[in-house]
């Protein structure tokens, strides 16, 4: 048993026994090519540590939105070989999920075997009981490894530990056990940085830090609406015009616990969100009618300082349309800002897919303390939820 009440894997009786290991190895793909790793990589630790101890494999994972069909182009074939690559030994990749290939595999004595895209199930995401059986039946016991896809009840997630004897991989503990670091007894000053482009994904988060952090720092599209909130002008950014109201409510709780909030001074203003397009940075009182795609260099400086000061950060959310690299400066800053407070001992942790996506963009990777792979399910935690499919193996444990 982890500290967090997971079963652990270590008590896992694995020795000859199959085990379905479910991964997330949603990768992002560009014309059939993997284009970032990370999520393979940081699935080998549970799965390397199970073949040692005698296990054979089954592994599972969805990719992408294939809406409970096959779709060809969201065959885990690349993810095959990669995996193979990585591990410097065969993957029998099958084409289906549980049909005969699949149990054909799984009964053979073949080491490492990836079942096809869960997704192509219609089961998997409705929770299908019967999917949940046929899933199980492959294997003598379950592993679940799939941090970043514990906040959805999928079948693959929920339904394996109450059928077999079950526990929470490396990858998965790691990533509770960090994020609860955030939530319980952080070091302070404790800043969080968010940005990114939604504030109502983005709300419940901020709820439930205001009670935890000291500072918080707001950039990304998201920063206009609590701009607007403050009654201020912002052109034509983006804001969500039905999410003011619960941005004044959570203005006002983090002026009544002393929060301090940071929030751009300055912007990037651009007549279009395109690459090329006319742009300049201005005080926001400038900003006209124009966009601002990406924060200023003084409040690129306000946030670096309120960063450095802090001995624990969680950063979520890119600064501005840092996939265009005229817009990318407040991110990079925001980035390097963080990797500086690392160094010198501050506890970092960065969630989110866009955020991780920037960070590989600036090869900057291993610049934070913990980098998440799971960008739904670690902001489902930070909101204080408890994730099914960790309620599962803990209901399955006890
Ligand atoms: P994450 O995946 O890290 O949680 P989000 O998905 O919330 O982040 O947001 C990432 C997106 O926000 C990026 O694609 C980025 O281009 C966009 N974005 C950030 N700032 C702005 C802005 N000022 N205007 C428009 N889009 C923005
Ligand atoms: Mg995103």
């Amino acid at each position: 048993m982890s500290d967090q009440g997971l079963p652990s894997i270590d008590e896992l009786e694995v020795s000859g026994k199959r085990v379905l290991v479910r991964c997330d190895l949603n990768v992002p793909l560009e014309d059939g090519a993997i284009t970032d790793d990370l999520r393979v990589r940081s699935a080998l630790p549970t799965l390397e540590g199970l073949l040692g101890r005698g296990a054979r494999l089954a592994v599972c994972s969805h990719l992408g939105r294939p809406k409970g069909q096959v779709k060809d182009e969201l065959r885990l074939t690349p993810v095959a070989e990669r995996l193979s690559e990585l591990f410097d030994r065969d993957v029998t990749a099958v084409r289906d999920v549980v049909g005969d290939e699949a149990k054909k595999a799984c009964a053979s004595g073949d080491d490492v075997v990836l079942l096809e895209n869960l997704r192509f199930e219609p089961g998997e995401e409705s929770n299908d009981p019967a999917f949940a059986d046929a899933l199980s039946s492959l294997a003598d016991v379950y592993v679940n490894d799939a941090f970043g896809a514990s906040h959805r009840a999928h079948a693959s997630i929920v339904g394996p530990p109450e059928r077999l004897p079950s526990a929470a991989g490396r990858l998965l503990v790691n990533e509770v056990t960090t994020l609860e670091r955030l939530l319980v007894k952080p070091d302070h000053p404790y800043v969080a940085v968010l940005g990114g482009v939604k504030v109502s994904d983005k709300l419940d988060v901020i709820g439930n830090l205001v009670d935890r952090v000291n500072a918080m720092c707001i950039g990304g599209a998201m920063a206009f609406t609590l701009l607007v909130a403050q009654g201020r002008d912002v052109g034509r950014s983006l804001v969500e015009k039905d999410r003011v109201e619960d941005v004044k409510g959570i203005l006002d709780e983090a002026g009544e616990k002393g929060v301090d909030i940071h929030i751009p001074t300055d912007v990037v203003a651009a007549e279009k969100p395109t690459e090329g397009a006319l742009h300049e940075t201005v005080p926001l009182e400038q900003i006209g009618n124009r966009m601002g795609v990406d924060i200023g260099p003084e409040t690129t400086g306000d946030f670096a300082t309120t960063i450095l000061g802090a001995r624990t950060v969680l950063w979520n959310g890119p600064m501005g349309i840092f996939e265009i690299p005229e817009y990318s400066a407040g991110t990079k800053g925001v980035a390097t800002a963080i990797a500086e407070a690392t160094v010198e001992g501050a506890f970092t942790v960065a969630g989110g897919g866009d955020s991780a996506a920037a960070l590989a963009q600036f090869g900057m990777t291993d610049a934070v303390s913990h980098l998440s792979t799971g960008g739904g399910a670690s902001l489902e935690l930070l909101e204080g939820k408890e994730l099914p499919g960790i309620a599962a193996l803990r209901q399955a444990s006890a």
